[in-house]
């Protein structure tokens, strides 16, 4: 393949570089070389023709789960690296909930063993805060940041030792690392299943009350405060921990934070008749926190939309609802869904595309996010007008536990490049050796 890639006239935005228009993107051995608005003419590039398509950083995701070590059945690293490539995401932040636990350089180094293997996406890799997720004992930070660890995290899991989280909030300062949270206090949440509220109890399940995620980003938010550290909250759901993350961001505390597409989308009812593909942690809350998501998103206070991505066997989701296992797939139904914020009149395109690239990128102050000459020539491209049916079949995600199987998505990614590679065009995964 040449290492030379012209990207010709297609839409170009890149809210980072406050470029919005027609533009030629030029790639050379994998970095962007220019971009243009005259129509550029150069010998040897393979010219792409981009008229009528979105010419887009490529995506990062902050939050996912690649399942390898350990529950292989569910994902592996190269098939959770084709779902992210089929979505147009161009690198990955891996959670440390594997089995092992990814608490150690062994760990860390066996995953990015298998991404380089895969050689599809940009795999970051998130370590874990405590040692085993165990919540006891901090793991040795750093030796993760070391092997190349960006954050660290127990996500799946709160730290409820205060103590320990203040801790772990001083400590990553010297590296400079972004502690991630899942906000809930297992002492409100309880054995709930689902979101407390009116569906709950018509549907007869143990509720889980918005209290257990705000009350824990009220007391992260005030060890934030005294630390002086780095927060990223993960998977907000709720409108009261919008509203608290808002006033701290005021106050000029260091945090950021993430929503995922099932929560600015569904609300508890989506649970329906007890489906299992609408159980989640945080769970589905309702229209009104689905409102304060979305304004959050819209104002900045929420940084990033990451998937949570969470694979899980047809095994783990046919069974009870109280039963069944919490998560979703993300990675190939995100673009869809955060256009559809668009469609709607939310937001504008150009802040969609920034909580899918500048906004992550920055938060973890990870290389791309943009398209300037000198970044990695990471660039998805989209047919915006593209209509389709997610058809949870055809993922190229191991595992198929999506909500949204049979939705109608406006918005479809014709190709991702990563380091100037073309790795995925027209549905087919191009390269994966
Ligand atoms: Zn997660």
């Amino acid at each position: 393949m040449s290492s030379t890639i012209l990207l010709s006239r297609g839409r170009v935005v890149d809210p980072r570089n406050g470029v919005d228009g027609v533009r030629d993107v030029l790639v050379r051995d994998g970095t962007i070389a220019e971009v243009s608005e005259a129509p550029l003419k150069v010998q040897d590039a393979r010219v792409v023709d981009a008229t009528g398509k979105l010419v887009l950083p490529g995506f990062i995701d902050l939050h996912v789960h690649l399942r390898e070590p350990g529950e292989e059945g569910k994902e592996t690293i190269l098939t959770g690296c084709m779902a992210a490539v089929a979505g147009g995401f161009t690198a990955v932040v891996a959670m440390p909930n594997t089995k092992p636990v990814n608490d150690s350089v062994l760990v860390s180094e066996y995953v990015k063993a298998k991404a380089r293997e895969a050689r599809l996406c940009h795999v970051y890799l998130a370590g874990a805060i405590t040692k085993g997720l165990q919540g006891e004992e901090m793991a040795e930070m750093g030796a993760l940041v070391g092997a190349g660890c960006v954050c660290i995290t127990d996500d799946g899991r709160p730290v409820m030792n205060a103590g320990l989280m203040r801790r772990a909030l001083q400590y990553a300062q010297l590296f400079n690392l972004p502690v991630m949270v899942h906000e809930e206090d297992l002492t409100l949440s309880g054995k709930g299943v689902m979101n407390e509220g009116r569906a709950s109890t018509r549907l007869g399940l143990t509720g889980i009350p918005p209290s257990a995620e705000v009350a824990m980003v009220a007391r992260d938010m005030v060890l934030l405060e005294e630390t002086k550290g780095r927060l990223h909250v993960a998977h907000v759901s709720c409108e009261g921990s919008v509203r608290l993350i808002r006033e701290a961001k005021r106050r000029g505390l260091n945090v950021t934070a993430e929503a995922t597409p099932h929560h600015f989308i569904l609300d508890d009812e989506a649970v329906g008749a007890y489906d299992t593909h609408a159980r989640m942690n945080p769970p589905l809350r309702t229209r009104r926190d689905i409102e304060a998501v979305r304004e959050g998103l819209v104002d900045g206070t929420i940084d990033a939309i990451a998937t949570d991505h969470a694979p899980h066997g047809v095994l783990e989701k046919q069974v009870e609802f109280d039963k069944a296992w919490n998560g979703v797939v993300g990675l190939e139904t995100a673009l869809g869904l955060t256009l559809s914020l668009v469609r709607e009149g939310v937001m504008s395109l150009q802040r969609a595309v920034a909580l899918l690239t500048d906004g992550p990128a920055r938060a973890f102050g990870l290389a791309g996010g943009h398209l300037a000459a000198g970044a990695p020539a990471d660039i998805t491209v989209v047919e915006p007008e593209a209509e389709w049916t997610v058809d949870s079949a055809r993922f190229f995600s191991r595992s198929r536990n999506t909500p949204f199987h049979g939705r109608r998505l406006t918005g479809r990614v014709a190709q991702t490049w990563v380091s100037g590679r073309l790795v995925f065009e027209d549905g087919q995964i191009k390269e994966s050796r």
